[in-house]
C-alpha cells in the first residue's frame, strides 16, 4: 500500500501546507481521502492526477476537508471522466445536493454516487475499511485499513480512537497545534503523547497543522516523546510513504 499526503495543513494556511487530502493506493485501486483546498493541485503535482480519483471518501464536511470537491468534479467532467463516487459520513448527501444547488450549472455532468456511512465494516473503491467516530466540533469519522494504515480525521486525542489504531504499521493523526494553544476538538502534542502512550504503532505521522505549529517540530516531538516513545514525524504535502 502506498500512502500519499496531498495536502497535511488546515483551515488556516500556512503558505506551504494544503488542506487536507490523503491518497491510498494499492494494486491498481484509487481512493482519495477528504478533498480540502488545494488537493486538486497536489493530485496534479503528485503524478497521480484527478483524472484517476474516481472514489473520494470523506471525513467529515468541514470546509478544509470538502472545499475542493466540486472543482473536482468540474476538472473531471472537462476531462471527460463521467463518474465520481462520494461516500461520508451521515449527511453527506444533502451536502453535495446543496452544493450543486448553489452551483446550478454543474447538476447532472456527473454521474454522481453518493453513499453514507458509520462506523463499523464497510468497502469502498475496492478497500475494506472500518470507521470510528472522532471527538470533534462535526460528526467525523477515522478511517483503518487492516493492519496497514490508520487516518485520524480531525479529532481530540482519546483512548477509543488509540485504541482503534493500536498495531496499525502506521497512524495518521491530527496534531494540529503546540502545546500552548488552548484547544478543543483536536489535540496537543500532550494529549496525543499521553493518549498513544504503552501503544503498538508502527509510525506515527502528524498532520493537520496550523501555522502555530511551524518552526516548533523539535518541542512538539519532545512533547509527545515524554510518554510515547514510538516514531513519530510530520507528515508533509506530497510526501509518499510505502506500507508492507
Ligand atoms: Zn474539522
Ligand atoms: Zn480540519
Amino acid at each position: 500500500m502506498r500512502v500519499t499526503f496531498l495536502g497535511t495543513g488546515s483551515a488556516m494556511p500556512t503558505g506551504e501546507r494544503f488542506q487536507t487530502g490523503v491518497l491510498v493506493q494499492e494494486e491498481g485501486r484509487t481512493l482519495l481521502i477528504d478533498c480540502g483546498s488545494g488537493v486538486l493541485h497536489r493530485l496534479q503535482q503528485s503524478g497521480v492526477g484527478y483524472e484517476n480519483v474516481s472514489t473520494v471518501l470523506l471525513t467529515h464536511h468541514h470546509l478544509d476537508h470538502v472545499a475542493d470537491l466540486l472543482p473536482l468534479m468540474k476538472a473531471r467532467w472537462l476531462a471527460g471522466e463521467d463518474h465520481l463516487e462520494i461516500v461520508g459520513p451521515q449527511g453527506t448527501k444533502s451536502l453535495v445536493d446543496e452544493l450543486l444547488a448553489v452551483h446550478e450549472y454543474m447538476q447532472g455532468k456527473l454521474d454522481l454516487q453518493l453513499r453514507e456511512v458509520h462506523p463499523g465494516e464497510f468497502s469502498v473503491a475496492g478497500f475494506d475499511v472500518s470507521a470510528y467516530e472522532t471527538r470533534h466540533s462535526l460528526p467525523c469519522l477515522a478511517y483503518r485499513f487492516g493492519d496497514l494504515f490508520t487516518f485520524s480525521g480531525d479529532s481530540e486525542a482519546f483512548a477509543g480512537l488509540a485504541n482503534f489504531a493500536e498495531e496499525s504499521a502506521i497512524l495518521a493523526h491530527d496534531c494540529s497545534f503546540p502545546d500552548d494553544v488552548d484547544v478543543s476538538n483536536h489535540p496537543t502534542p500532550d494529549t496525543l503523547g499521553r493518549e498513544l502512550a504503552g501503544r503498538e504503532i508502527g509510525r506515527v505521522y502528524l498532520t493537520h497543522l496550523y501555522p502555530h505549529t511551524d518552526g516548533r517540530h523539535e518541542e512538539m516531538l519532545e512533547s509527545i516523546g515524554t510518554h510515547y516513545d514510538g516514531d513519530v514525524r510530520f507528515a508533509e504535502d506530497l510526501q509518499t510513504v510505502s506500507i508492507e
